[in-house]
């Protein structure tokens, strides 16, 4: 039997996780609250049908988030959730020698994707306070460079970028090279200056801008997600998607989520709000936490990250942790977060 090699030596995609009854989990950046009454009534409505294959066009979605977009619907692809869509991108671009470049540390299933792809990660380390490289990422970029990812706010340290950053950027890179703005945590997002991927994507015939419905929108076991681009790209994602990955469950889901919109902005406005919160007691604590425009917190512990984590997880408190590098806290409810905060109060070494 033949197999691949390359497969063998991808790492396994690490979830955050949570163990115990009464654990609290802020390890998926998972949104705290629960799916909205018009959410579930329309999932419930749809259980009765689950005997039938979904609508693979999912026309009636694409063209709510069209709407709501202000595109066409030509212009939107979806997948089960928007790391599909991010596969469908890197298969629809790149093949075996073609690089992607990505910053790093940044969203784990960039270099995970790429490779089950057959094509070469080309990881660039971030910049001392956490954010992209985008000199260095340029500086990546050879004539094997068929994809970058732009991760902003970026997962797991929060930063974002600026779009005079990202014009100049785009500006150096040639035009052939695609360039998706993975733009999962927009909604958490209160810099003004910050890119918004729909206007370059408005602008730039390269540029993907990539969403979901699983953080701000609360659906993150339902999987749906998009890519909004020129309507070129899209038809190739939708050649490449998997058939019938995401359900009519999912796709009713999002176009009641998208009905509520008012309603879910006022839970992101409470996020928003408890990420300050929790950000100014991990601040008045001594804890090193940097400012964050997504619904989650960088503790950059360095050697003690392993200490820290374990006393939490002691402690019922289930964050996402890189040996060596930090910690990643999702924003809970404040029930959480307090359980998180008086868990590493007593962590102070
Ligand atoms: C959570 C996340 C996604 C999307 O996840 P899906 O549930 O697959 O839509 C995409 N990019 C980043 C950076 C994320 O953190």
């Amino acid at each position: 039997m033949t197999r691949r090699d390359d497969v063998r030596a991808l790492p396994l995609y690490k979830q955050g996780d949570a163990q115990g009854v009464d654990a609290v989990k802020l390890s998926s950046n998972e949104n705290p609250y629960p799916p909205l009454p018009s959410v579930l009534k329309v999932v419930t409505e749809q259980l009765a049908g689950i005997n039938r294959y979904p609508l693979m066009a999912a026309a009636e979605v694409r063209s709510a988030i069209a709407v709501r977009h202000g595109v066409e619907p030509d212009q939107v692809a979806v997948g089960a959730g928007s790391t599909e869509v991010a596969s469908q991108i890197i298969h629809a671009v790149a093949g075996a020698g073609d690089e992607v470049v990505f910053a790093w540390r940044s969203f784990e299933a960039y270099p995970i994707l790429t490779r089950v792809a057959g094509a070469t990660p080309v990881p660039v380390p971030l910049t001392a306070d956490l954010r992209h490289d985008l000199p260095a990422m340029a500086a990546a970029v050879t004539d094997r460079t068929r994809l970058v990812f732009l991760c902003t706010p970026n997962n797991p340290t929060g930063t974002t970028l600026s779009t005079g950053e990202v014009e100049d950027f785009l500006a150096q890179v040639p035009d052939d090279v695609v360039v998706v703005l993975d733009e999962a945590y927009t909604h958490f997002n209160r810099d003004q200056d910050a890119v918004n991927g729909l206007d370059l994507v408005r602008r730039y015939p390269n540029v993907i801008s990539l969403k979901t419905f699983s953080k701000a929108y609360g659906l993150a076991g339902l999987r749906i997600g998009f890519a909004v681009s020129s309507t070129d790209l899209s038809d190739d994602l939708r050649r490449v998607a998997t058939p019938f990955t995401v359900t009519n469950l999912a796709q009713r889901a999002a176009m009641a989520s998208l009905l509520a919109e008012d309603e879910l902005a006022e839970r992101v406005e409470l996020i928003v709000a408890e990420r300050e919160r929790l950000r100014s007691g991990l601040l008045d604590a001594g804890w090193p936490v940097g400012p964050s425009q997504a619904n989650f917190l960088w503790l950059a512990l360095g050697a003690d990250t392993d200490r820290v984590d374990a006393g939490l997880r002691a402690a019922g408190v289930f964050a996402r942790s890189w040996s060596g590098e930090g910690i990643r806290l999702s924003v809970g409810s404040v029930r959480e977060d307090d359980r998180a905060l008086a868990a590493l109060a007593s962590l102070r070494s």
